[in-house]
């Protein structure tokens, strides 16, 4: 598939789609084993995906012999990268075991295994929605409701079923945008550029934004398109950069868009948003949790020119792959620490610590 790097990109030459060292120096954490390991303890929810995952495949027993199949090349793959050996000049990296986990999950004959899960989650967050958006839009300080905003964000992504510990809590039953809301991180947060943020959003709006968005439900519907729409009310257009193809819980372009027409259906801002083209929703190309900007759909590429704003979320994109990365425009990544892998490598912070990190525009 021939793809372009996203024209934002400060120098493609030296982008790197991965924030974190997985080979550290031997008194370095996470060691190697520890990183390797944040993604075996993910294989238990995984597992049980696709054990139900009855559209796959409609046959029990060929379901589970699947599944298990899946489970013992994953594990083995795990254990084989243990040894730095292994590397074979192409550094271990997070983007390199997400696209494994997938690779192994599609070879099995599980193509989309959160598809029931993702539907579930959008319905009951579009449900939220309307009471949210009315209390966003009460909040009369243009700052604080930045802040509300951004909180939304942060609580939103705690739906993620790709993370161990936010798996097991949203099994449990115990993920909730507003009681995650309320228990968020006081500031300053593990990553806090907020108040640069906000100096700029006090001078003129953005012209044109593109918002890569991470997991369906609460995370996209009542974390990033409330922001979204803050966005187009300030006179902002926003293109909405989903995947192409299904990953883990994540939503794809193809499931974004009857949510953004459903939710035009009772928001006059959104609803002229897509009648005048100053809302889109653009597949990436991409077919991972993380993203590499430097490996998008040519086409998305051609349409990312002249933004002023790039937003990445979700720990994955936000995180994990692009934290550190240079851009020609302004920058903003919001996410969740949600491994305490990852809170260690952000230099410390709690489980669940915030990241806020805003990059002004090179002068
Ligand atoms: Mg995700």
């Amino acid at each position: 598939m021939r793809t372009s790097p996203l024209p934002l990109l400060s120098n493609v030459a030296t982008y790197q789609a991965n924030t974190f060292n997985y080979a550290p120096a031997p008194d370095v954490r996470p060691t190697r084993a520890e990183w390797i390991d944040s993604f075996r303890r993910t294989t238990s929810e995984f597992r049980s995906r696709v054990e139900a995952d009855v559209a796959a495949i409609p046959d029990a027993a060929q379901r589970c012999a699947a599944a298990a199949e899946f489970v013992d090349r994953f594990t083995a793959e795990l254990e084989a990268l243990e040894a730095p050996a292994s590397d074979a000049g192409d550094p271990l990296c997070c983007l390199k075991l997400c696209a494994l986990r997938d690779r192994l999950l599609r070879e099995a004959g599980f193509p989309d295994c959160f598809k029931a899960v993702k539907a579930a989650e959008n319905a009951k967050a579009l449900t939220l929605l309307p009471a949210l958006l009315a209390e966003l839009d009460g909040v009369s300080d243009p700052q604080q409701r930045l802040q509300a905003l951004i909180e939304g964000v942060f609580a939103g992504n705690i739906f993620d079923l790709g993370a161990a510990n936010t798996a097991k809590m949203f099994s449990d039953g115990g993920l909730d945008f507003h009681s995650t809301r309320a228990k968020l991180q006081a500031r300053p947060w593990t990553v806090d550029n907020f108040d640069a943020l906000a100096a700029r959003w006090a001078g003129p709006p953005h012209a044109r934004a593109v918002m890569f968005v991470d997991n369906s439900g609460s995370d996209v519907v009542l974390g990033m398109l409330p922001l979204c729409r803050e966005l187009l009310k300030r006179g902002t257009a926003v293109l909405l950069a989903a995947n192409s193809v299904p990953s883990i819980n994540d939503v794809t372009a193809a499931e974004l868009a009857p949510i953004c027409a459903a939710i035009a259906a009772f928001d006059p801002v959104f609803a002229a948003a897509l009648a005048e083209g100053r809302l889109r929703v653009l597949a990436t190309g991409s077919d991972l949790p993380v993203i590499d900007l430097a490996q998008l759909s040519p086409y998305f590429c051609e349409q990312c020119e002249g933004c002023d704003l790039v937003i990445l979320e979700g720990m994955g994109r936000g995180i994990e792959t692009n934290l550190t990365a240079v851009f020609k425009c302004d920058a903003l990544c919001l996410g969740m620490a949600k491994h305490w892998e990852v809170c260690l490598a952000l230099g410390g912070g709690p489980l669940f610590g915030c990241v806020c990190r805003f990059q002004p525009a090179p002068q």
